[in-house]
Parts: C-alpha cells; structure tokens; sequence
C-alpha cells in the first residue's frame, strides 16, 4: 500500500508566530500537518478553521481521560480492523490526512509511524473478512482511505469486491474538506466500478463550504456515490443553532445528506473542545422542522468502553397511558391519542 504524493503546507512560516514554543511542545506529542488550501481558508486567528487545523497547549491537558475510550483495540481481532457491530466492520487502512485535526478521535494512531496498512496485514484484515459471512458492510476509515494512491485503494476495493457476503462499502475521508484537488475524475472513475460505495465526509462548519469543496462533491456525486457528512460537535467552532443551520442546509445543497453530529468522545488531548450534551440537543432542537428534514442528522454519543453508539433526542414526549403530550418545533404542546 502507497500513499498518493502530497507536500504539506508551510505552516511553520505561516502559523509558528509568536507562540512557537507552543507549537513545538504540542506537535512533538500530536503532529501537526496542513495543506495550502486549508490554511487558505483562515482568516484570522482563532477563527473555525484556525481551532480545527493549528495546535493549542490545551491539547497537552489530559487529566484522567484516554487515548483510546471506544476500546477500539480491544474489538481488533486482526490489526487494523474493528469488529464492533455484528454485521459491519471498520478497516483503518491509512494512518495519515492532508490535515491532522486537532480534536481528533484517533488522535492516538493518526500521523504516527509512516508505514499505511502493509500488503500482509491487508490479506489478514481480507482474510478475517472473507471468513465471517455476517459481515456485509466494510467501512475504510483511517486515517484517511482517500491518502491512499489510487492503485492502492484498488487492490483494497477489489479484494472486498470478491468477497460475496460483502453488499456496501463505505469510505470514511475528509479529503473533500481538507485536500478537495485530491477528487480527481480518475479516482471517481475508479471508486464508481465497486458499487454499491458510499462516502461519508465530514465538513464541521459552513467556511468549508468552498468552490473547491463543492466541486469535488459534485464529482463523487456525479459517480453516483451516495454522500452523507458526520459532524463532530466542536466548542468554539460549531456549537450554535445558527451555525449549524447554514452547514446543513449547506451540505444539502451539495448532494451530501447529514447523517451523524458527534458528541466529542472522551479522547486524550480534546478536552477543550467538548461542548454539553445539552448544547448538542438544543441544536438538533433548533434544525428539527425549522429546516428541511433531510438537513437533520442524528445526534449520537460513542459510548466509552466499546457499547457502541446510542442516537439522542430532545425529550418532546411525555407518555401518559395512551394519551401522549407532544412538544411541535414552535414550542407548542399538543396532545395526542395512541391506541
Ligand atoms: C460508527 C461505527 C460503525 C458504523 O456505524 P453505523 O451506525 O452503521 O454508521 C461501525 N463500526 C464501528 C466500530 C463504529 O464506530
Ligand atoms: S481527517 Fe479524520 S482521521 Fe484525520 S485527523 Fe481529521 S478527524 Fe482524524
């Protein structure tokens, strides 16, 4: 497996600034890497972008929380492959992004060693695949698959593709966000001969919502790849109504369909930016029929400890008997009769 040839962005001379020492404490223990067009998208320090992309001392602050609360390695049966859910796995096949995000939650693995998944644990990982028929949806994740080079992901794609059991495959990638010149009509080609392929991105605030952006969706849509978008909910970055309902909407207006807002887990290094649980409610109370329906995601916490993730709602039921007192989305209560 190859990764595709990319150069990192200058961010030493553009970010390092006035607080280097910072910076050089913190990328020792987290890389920092950025692309170009990334960093063309600040424009001001602090900003959404800036809080997603440059390193923050907080990050060195971990008071009792873990690299690795989803006790992803546990569920590992052979590396790189996670066996959590009985029907569907994750295959980590790439360890690197164009852009390391800071509140990342394999913040552990991510940018660290330089090997992607060797030839040998892929036919492990095909392997395990290939002899457990109750899995049916593999879903690539990383690491970022889309780093791999376009031979690479073939060979990965065609060794599930010959695996009868297996109906979808995923792509997990933040490429169109962080690398959108990555979306090549090659790779589209490419990617459209392995249907039935989704792709789930993860744009966080409206900012990312580009020309470039846009039209690196536009040809993974126009492959007929289905795109949904995860969301990891971010103090500071994402965690108003108003901010959430421009994102959304916007990403429907790029054929990408919100499928998860993420509570931030519980990872070493993040802290600073988890937001309540209540925050993230009150959003999915301000989007739910003030938007269009299909702007709506599901809100959903990982649970530590490898359970799995749960997806939560505003309380606006009440159950009493069979008569059921409902909250609308203006805030009005109505009463309903069950059977
Ligand atoms: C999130 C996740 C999945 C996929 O879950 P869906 O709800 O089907 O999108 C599968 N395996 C693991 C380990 C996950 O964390
Ligand atoms: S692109 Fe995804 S895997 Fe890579 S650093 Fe960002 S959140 Fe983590």
């Amino acid at each position: 497996m190859r990764y595709i040839d990319h150069t990192t962005a200058s961010i030493h001379m553009k970010f390092q600034c006035d607080s280097s020492v910072d910076f050089n404490l913190v990328s020792a223990r987290y890389p920092v890497r950025l692309t170009d067009y990334y960093a063309s998208l600040v424009t001001h320090s602090d900003d959404a972008i800036w809080k997603q992309c440059l390193p923050d001392i907080r990050e060195l602050e971990d008071a009792g929380q873990c690299p690795d609360p989803l006790d992803e390695s546990a569920l590992s049966p052979v590396p790189g492959l996670i066996h959590r859910y009985p029907d569907r796995v994750v295959l980590l096949v790439s360890n690197r992004c164009p852009v390391y995000c800071r509140f990342c939650m394999r913040k552990r693995l991510v940018g660290s060693g330089d090997a992607p998944m060797g030839d040998e644990e892929v036919r492990a990982a095909l392997h395990y695949i290939a002899t457990h028929t109750e899995i049916h949806d593999v879903i690539l994740s990383g690491g970022d698959p889309l780093m791999l080079d376009d031979d690479s992901l073939k060979t990965i794609l065609a060794g599930l593709r010959a695996i009868p059991h297996i109906v979808i495959i995923r792509i997990g990638t933040r490429v169109p966000v962080t690398l959108p010149s990555r979306i090549t009509p090659q790779l589209c080609a490419l990617l459209r001969t392995f249907h039935p392929l989704y792709i789930n991105t993860h744009f966080n605030h409206p900012d990312e919502i580009t020309a470039d952006s846009t039209s690196a969706c536009a040809l993974l849509a126009d492959a007929g790849i289905p795109l949904g978008n995860q969301t990891v909910l971010l103090k500071g970055v994402n965690d108003s109504v108003a901010t959430m309902r421009r994102l959304m909407t916007g990403l429907l207006a790029l054929r990408v369909r919100p499928y998860y807002l993420h509570q931030m887990d519980l990872v070493q290094g993040t802290a600073h930016f988890r937001t309540s649980v209540r925050t993230g409610l009150e959003i999915i109370r301000g989007l739910r029929g003030h938007v269009s329906g299909l702007a709506v995601p599901h809100y959903v916490i990982d649970l530590p400890g490898g359970k799995g993730k749960v997806a939560i709602l505003p309380d606006d039921v009440e159950i009493n008997g069979s008569t059921l007192l409902l909250r609308t989305y203006t805030g009005e209560r109505v009463t309903y009769q069950d059977i």
